[in-house]
């Protein structure tokens, strides 16, 4: 699978994103809903740790 950077102001669908710099968590519970920046290292690069919709059915890894 393909690795994905996702920045920080982008609409995601729900589901919890990993922070590519610190390894912060953050859920998004609402479809549309913008990645905010890092709130432990301000950074804005993220990328999916697994999607809330059962979907593909396999984590993202
Ligand atoms: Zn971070």
């Amino acid at each position: 699978m393909e690795r994905e950077r996702i920045p920080a102001g982008t609409e995601v669908l729900p589901g919890v994103y990993r922070c590519n710099a610190c390894a912060n968590e953050h859920e998004c519970r609402e479809e549309g809903e913008k990645l905010p920046r890092c709130e432990v290292c301000d950074s804005i690069s993220w990328r999916p740790l697994r999607l809330t919709k059962k979907q593909a059915g396999n984590e993202l890894k």
